[in-house]
């Protein structure tokens, strides 16, 4: 049995959120044995507040799912289990007795209020007051982990994920489009049954004449607006679209998998939202977005010029508009890219 220390120091030698929680399963297994025991993300804000159990022991042994990317099939409404709405309310540990003789436990991360994490045991018998304490240490030090790294690749003027993450979000997001891709020929695979023309999307959403901004209220009101943009955005999107900035004024968001008219009502949507919203002293701002499917053999540029171009046309068409590269194609308003192989891209 490893110690507590050597648990510790295999936790805090992770950087990648999956490879964390995994260990932080071992850990818990090792230490305390339970029966069942689900490390939950949750996601809280404005909408409707849910939980991803995103690793843990149950009936079929360890899982684990990717950390990043949570998947709708394991996320549920925090409201509907009574225990972690209750650990939500009282942001403390809560416990059940159960019929067996066991207990469930819960133990809250918290940031800024809301819990970011749960994590949930289920143990036969109840144990002593060190273990115990030792147990919230644990727990403690995750939590702590994971908000040096959540600030390290946080954006520091909108709290959004910064540039230097994209890289690594694509890449998971495209290991997993290939992995559908192949699924969706697999029909054993019953689980994760993706609507055919359904694939992520990747927008580019840029602010107009933001220099105009700069230039009559100054950069700290200009900072001002970013922020608040990035709040807009927040409450936009869905809880499992990955947002980003880019730096300056560009933001970035990476869609989940759907179709491209769902895809193009959920930008327009952004985009009203934003056109709708005060931003202080400054009143009324408008954004263009361009976007565009994600492909199993794209790279991160590949995607990204494909939305920049989309982007311009929204510019040089009369701005705050959505404009989709994959249409601008189809319809001829703009001309197919070579790609590198010297082939043209086939819709
Ligand atoms: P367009 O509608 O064509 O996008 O016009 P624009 O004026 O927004 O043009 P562009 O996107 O090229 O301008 C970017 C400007 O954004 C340049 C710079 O003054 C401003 N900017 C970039 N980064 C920041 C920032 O971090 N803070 C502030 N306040 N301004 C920034
Ligand atoms: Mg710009
Ligand atoms: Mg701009």
């Amino acid at each position: 049995m490893l110690s507590l220390i050597n648990h510790v120091v295999r936790i805090s030698a992770r950087r990648d959120r999956t490879e964390i929680n995994s260990a932080m399963v071992d850990a818990l297994m090792d230490l305390f044995s339970p029966q069942r025991l689900t490390i939950h993300r949750c996601y809280t804000g404005k909408r409707k507040a849910v939980a991803f159990a995103c690793a843990g022991y149950g009936p079929q042994g360890h899982f684990l799912r990717n950390a990043y990317l949570p998947d709708h099939h394991f996320c549920q409404p925090i409201d509907r289990d009574p225990l972690l709405k209750q650990c939500r309310k009282e942001l403390s540990a809560v416990i059940d007795f159960l019929d067996d003789g066991s207990h469930r436990i819960v133990f809250p991360v918290v940031r800024l209020d809301e819990p970011v994490y749960f994590v949930d045991l289920t143990l036969s018998d109840e144990f002593s007051a060190d273990r115990r304490v030792t147990l919230m240490g644990l727990i403690e030090y995750f939590g702590n982990h994971i908000a040096l790294l959540d600030y390290g690749e946080a954006d520091t003027l909108t709290g959004l994920s910064s540039r230097k993450t994209f890289d690594k979000h694509l890449f998971e997001l495209l290991g997993q489009a290939a992995s559908d891709e192949m699924v969706g020929n697999d029909p054993s695979y019953a689980r994760r049954t993706l609507a055919p023309n359904s694939s992520h999307w990747l927008a580019v959403c840029d602010i107009d004449h933001f220099k105009r901004i700069n230039d009559q209220f100054g950069h700290l009101i200009g900072d001002e607006v970013l922020i608040m943009l990035a709040q807009v955005m927040r409450q936009s999107f869905r809880f499992d679209d990955q947002l980003f900035r880019f730096g300056g004024e560009e933001f970035v968001a990476l869609l989940q998998p759907t179709d491209r008219q769902s895809a193009a009502a959920t930008l327009e949507r952004f985009r009203a939202d934003v056109e709708k919203n005060l931003f202080s002293r400054v009143g009324h701002v408008s954004i263009s977005i361009g976007f565009s499917r994600l492909h199993a053999c794209d790279t991160p540029t590949d995607v990204i010029e494909r939305a920049d171009e989309a982007l311009y046309y929204a510019k040089r068409n009369g701005r705050n508009q959505v404009a989709c590269y994959e249409t601008l194609i189809e319809n001829g308003s703009l001309a197919a890219r070579e790609i590198a192989k010297g082939e043209v891209e086939l819709f």
